[in-house]
């Protein structure tokens, strides 16, 4: 059919703006996070000896949220703002909230969090799903697409670590979140440019004039759902900041904070409401979603043992390897110069493995994938068997840790993403994108669960070598064999899903 629109190398030229806005956001939330936990550890919970405790429950309570969020911006956008005033929000919350990490203050360190949480649920589900919204139904263009699309995000979250890290150990830690919060005023220029260019024809507008200038309170809802967007984050530093024990730990709730303890209830909730969906469901429907459920899960396993690169597998690196070029915080850009180096040629395996029939059905990736991140963290066990007199290890067993849970990230997760839209029935398929970002919220709660397993208790602020290499490898060996265990049964799983 025609083309509407000015295109750009056989693309919506909206795409790239798009393509140049996530990569500068990416920029500021992979550069910010890259420093977060040693921040926390070596500044914020400096003097406690449970700093690594403290840090894991904050990173997981952050990861689980800033996730989690995106659920209800996904659906703010749906309903009243569009997707452009939804981005545009968000990335004035999300670079205010990078801007009050630069400024040095231990009591606002809770609501910058707070404010790139809520900043992350407007901008990360509504530019994504733009990105869909450029093509039209059917058109074969879509998935190189979004290829190019996770080329942008991972070049930001290659580039952010080197720079934001380099800052931080050269300058100080505020410098480097100072530079992430420009990375994503930078973003925002380019979105806002591209609206004035208007490379997104007639896209992304608010669903209802009426609706976005009716009022609540007497104030404009255009106007409210921003003020109360402001007024969450408040809540959810507070939130953030009771990462301790409800309780003390002595209590029934046990170890939980508050996160964990809603992330719980939420489950139950999640549960009860699939129960009702699958009742309601026609029985096709009721396979298709259950193939939806099983994929969410099994990815919500990966993410949680992929996502500890920002907390355990950064105090590892700086804590027990001989690290080569750049320091612990710039580590976190080997998953992301992976994901640039491979994803080219993974999906011409995948064409290639096509055209010979040969293309493995999306269960059997996805134990391929979970099966890479189980030898990945067997490979980073052994390198305690190579550690020096110092206790450190070759750095050579961090990278090859890093290609092999890219490639399984290869694996699923531009897999799930594009399965996830085919398996949800037309009415629900916001509400399972949700459920698909919730696999990355649950995620941090596993992140959480291991991340409190592997603190250092220790009185010395300058822990390294011997004092911690045990925690490390006991616990990634730990890690492997579930993992392992995991992938086995999605192999057992993949013909019942196949039906
Ligand atoms: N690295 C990808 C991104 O930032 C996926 C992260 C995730 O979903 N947990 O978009």
């Amino acid at each position: 059919g025609t083309i509407e629109g000015p295109q750009m190398m056989g693309h919506p030229k909206g795409l790239f703006y798009l393509f140049f806005a996530e990569l500068w956001e990416r920029f500021s939330f992979y550069g910010m996070r890259a420093l977060l936990t040693l921040y926390m550890v070596n500044e914020i919970f400096e003097a406690l000896t449970s700093r690594d405790l403290a840090a894991a429950a904050v990173y997981a309570s952050y990861g689980s949220l800033v996730y989690a969020s995106t659920v209800v911006g996904g659906r703010v956008s749906d309903t009243l703002l569009g997707f452009r005033r939804s981005i545009m929000l968000g990335g004035i919350l999300m670079s205010l909230g990078h801007f009050v990490l630069a400024v040095e203050n231990e009591y606002t360190f809770y609501l910058a969090l707070a404010l790139i949480v809520v900043g992350n649920g407007f901008f990360k589900p509504n530019i994504s799903t733009f990105v869909g919204s450029l093509y039209k139904d059917g058109d074969t263009r879509k998935d190189s697409g979004f290829t190019i699309f996770y080329m942008g995000i991972n070049i930001g979250g290659f580039a952010a670590p080197l720079l934001c890290g380099w800052l931080g150990r050269e300058y100080g830690w505020h410098y480097g979140f100072g530079l992430a919060g420009i990375g994503m005023l930078a973003g925002l220029i380019v979105f806002w440019r591209g609206i004035k260019a208007g490379v997104f024809l007639d896209k992304g507008m608010a669903p209802s004039v009426e609706r976005l200038e009716s009022r609540v309170l007497g104030i404009k809802k255009k106007t409210f759902v921003p003020i109360l967007a402001f007024l969450a984050a408040p809540v959810i530093a507070m939130m953030l900041s009771s990462y301790g024990a409800i309780g003390g730990g002595d209590t029934f709730l046990g170890d939980q904070n508050v996160v964990t303890l809603i992330f719980k209830l939420l489950g139950f909730a999640i549960l009860i409401y699939m129960a009702v969906i699958m009742y309601q469901a026609t029985a096709s429907e009721r396979k298709k979603l259950a193939v939806a459920l099983m994929i969410t899960v099994f990815m919500s396993i990966f993410w949680g043992f992929h996502e500890l690169s920002g907390s355990v597998i950064t105090l590892f690196a700086s804590r027990n390897v001989n690290l080569w070029l750049i320091d612990a915080a710039q580590t976190n850009a080997l998953n992301s110069m992976w994901i640039i180096i491979l994803s080219i040629p993974i999906s011409l395996l995948w064409g290639f493995l096509a055209k010979k029939k040969l293309n493995p059905r999306t269960p059997y990736k996805f134990a391929l994938g979970l099966s890479l991140a189980a030898v990945s963290f067997f490979v980073l066990s052994l390198s305690g068997n190579a550690a020096d007199s110092e206790g450190m290890v070759p750095f050579f067993y961090l990278m090859v840790m890093y290609f092999l849970i890219s490639v399984g990230e290869l694996f699923m997760s531009p897999v799930g993403l594009s399965k996830i839209t085919d398996l949800s029935p037309q009415r629900i398929v916001a509400f399972m994108m949700g459920v698909w970002f919730l696999s990355s919220a649950y995620a941090f709660q596993i992140v959480g669960f291991i991340g409190k397993q592997l603190a250092v208790e220790s009185t010395d602020k300058d822990v390294r070598g011997f004092e911690s290499l045990d925690t490390y490898i006991g616990g990634f060996e730990l890690i492997a064999k579930y993992a392992f265990g995991a992938a086995i049964i999605v192999f057992i799983l993949g013909p019942i899903m196949k039906r």
